[in-house]
């Protein structure tokens, strides 16, 4: 009592005192802390991946889709809805697999 803090006095009469609290408390900061870094990691990581995912799409479907007339998908024109031209006459523009542009120019004597 001659310098130690007077709640400990009390200690007998309550089985959980100021200072397990506080304990359980920092513990409990702590865990939250850890856990709200870990949750902004995986939004970090989840948005990276979500980015990832959309060029691996975007050059997927690139790669995949090509179109009928044979001209590079640079040089069309995207008219929306209306499906898109490269602008030769005579062309038929529509995308669709390399698979089936092949199939087409064999089918035409062209391979
Ligand atoms: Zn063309
Ligand atoms: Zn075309």
């Amino acid at each position: 009592m001659q310098h130690g803090e007077p709640k400990s006095d009390n200690a007998p009469a309550n089985l959980v005192t100021d200072d397990v609290v506080d304990v359980i408390l920092q513990e409990a900061a702590v865990t939250l802390e850890k856990a709200s870094e870990r949750m902004l990691e995986l939004h970090q990581k989840v948005a990276l991946l979500t980015i990832e995912n959309g060029q691996l799409t975007k050059a997927l479907a690139e790669a995949q889709a090509v179109c009928v007339c044979g001209c590079e998908p640079t040089e069309h024109e995207s008219y929306g809805e209306e499906g898109e031209s490269c602008g030769v006459p005579g062309h038929d523009c529509f995308r669709t697999s390399k698979a089936v542009v092949m199939l087409m120019a064999s089918l035409r004597g062209e391979l």
